[in-house]
């Protein structure tokens, strides 16, 4: 159970995979990520983060935008499928996503009756959908996810992008850690300061119902009312 998330100008992948890699003591058992290049690629695989990099070896990911994912099980079994990233049924919307979502059938059937339909057993896909349901509404991904936030109950660390806003990720959490390391020209997420430590010492804290949009040169920190937050960066001084 761990995130990571790149934005920047240097290949996306080998930063998710090593990020993944430093967060494997969290425990997992699958991972994947989802890569943007004009269009969302993803990759996902059961098992060891070995397994996604023998895949990406066939596949390769390419694109300066991205997201990973190390699965630790709640809902649905260890599989290719119930492996995160998730994604709407178009494939324009991708998320990753460490926690519970507590009413996830609920809201699941409320999809359902609405027309949706899901691959996976996850909790996780109910968050993705529901921002698909919100995006349709008015293409914006930051009040898209605003909105299912108001909705979804639980714990979680969420990092989403949207291939028509291809310039930033969305990330949040609640009960779920998440640090956001501060770049020159790119910008870093993780669940926690390892997976982002030989890139910068630079990080913000965010905490429970603030929500980041986080492009190439900047990390804007705002909570559920869009209303920003002004926060001291932390400079780590420890080594892994
Ligand atoms: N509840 C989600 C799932 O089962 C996320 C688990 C995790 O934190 O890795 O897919």
């Amino acid at each position: 159970c761990g995130i990571v998330g790149y934005i920047g100008s240097q290949e996306a992948s080998p930063i998710l995979i090593e990020g993944l890699r430093t967060l494997e003591y969290r425990g997992y058992d699958s991972s994947g990520i989802a890569v943007f290049d004009h269009k969302l690629n993803m990759v996902k695989s059961k098992g060891r983060l070995i397994n996604l990099e023998d895949k990406l070896k066939v596949e390769d990911l390419q694109g300066v935008l991205g997201i990973g994912h190390t699965r630790w099980a709640t809902h649905g079994e260890p599989s290719d499928h119930n492996a995160h990233p998730h994604m709407n049924e178009s494939g324009t919307i991708a998320l990753v996503h460490n926690g519970i979502i507590e009413n996830y059938i609920s809201l699941k059937e409320e999809l359902i009756e609405k027309g949706y339909r899901f691959i996976s057993e996850t909790d996780t896909e109910i968050a993705v959908q529901l921002i698909d349901l919100y995006y349709k509404e008015d293409n914006n991904l930051l009040e898209a996810v605003i909105a299912a936030l108001h909705r979804i109950e639980g714990s979680f660390a969420l990092a989403v992008v949207a291939e028509e806003e291809p310039d930033k990720i969305i990330a949040t959490r609640k009960d779920s850690p998440l640090v956001l390391g501060i770049g020159d020209g790119e910008n870093f997420i993780a669940s926690d300061v390892p997976a982002i430590l030989r890139h910068t010492r630079k990080v913000y804290f965010i905490e429970d119902y603030e929500i980041a949009v986080v492009t190439k040169d900047d990390i804007v920190i705002m909570d559920m009312d869009q209303k920003r937050i002004k926060r001291e960066i932390f400079n780590v001084t420890w080594d892994i």
